[in-house]
């Protein structure tokens, strides 16, 4: 049996983009991976760190808790920043009383990279340079070509 506190996954550099998040042993489904942690901030400071244009993906860190609410994982946040978005994840992200937990929605095997969807809320117009900035390159078959929430 493996030990409980070896770890389940390591950073690594992505083929989907930048840094990910790979198992290094399998990872049974239903599992709790790791919670998103970071600065909890208003929407309004989050939309005003993150402006249009500042960064490739100015967005992807800002986890919405509530409309009222995000979580700047770029600022005291942890290894759950670097989970890439796909449109065929394996992980889901779940909210429980204000925090976030990312929770393996399959049995993940070992070497795998961990996902989820952003399904980001993006709160500017949807012009093609905002489709261009979250343009998805996960490789699903049944990529809908956006981190975007649809
Ligand atoms: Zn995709």
């Amino acid at each position: 049996m493996a030990s409980p506190r070896k770890p389940l996954y390591e950073v690594r550099s992505s083929k989907i983009h930048g840094t990910g998040i790979f198992a290094v042993r399998q990872i049974r489904q239903g599992t709790r991976v790791m919670e998103y942690v970071g600065e909890r901030i208003s929407t309004e400071e989050g939309d005003s760190r993150y402006g249009d244009d500042e960064s490739e993906h100015p967005h992807v860190l800002l986890f919405g808790v509530d409309e009222h609410t995000v979580i700047d994982g770029a600022v005291d946040g942890n290894d759950a920043k670097y989970i890439n978005h796909s449109c065929d994840p394996n992980c889901e992200a779940v909210i429980i009383d204000g925090r976030v937990f990312i929770n393996a929605i399959r049995t993940i095997r070992e070497g795998e990279e961990l996902t989820y969807d952003y399904q980001l809320d993006y709160p500017y117009e949807r012009d093609d340079a905002a489709s261009k900035q979250y343009a998805c390159h996960c490789g699903a078959e049944n990529c809908r070509g956006t981190m975007l929430a649809v």
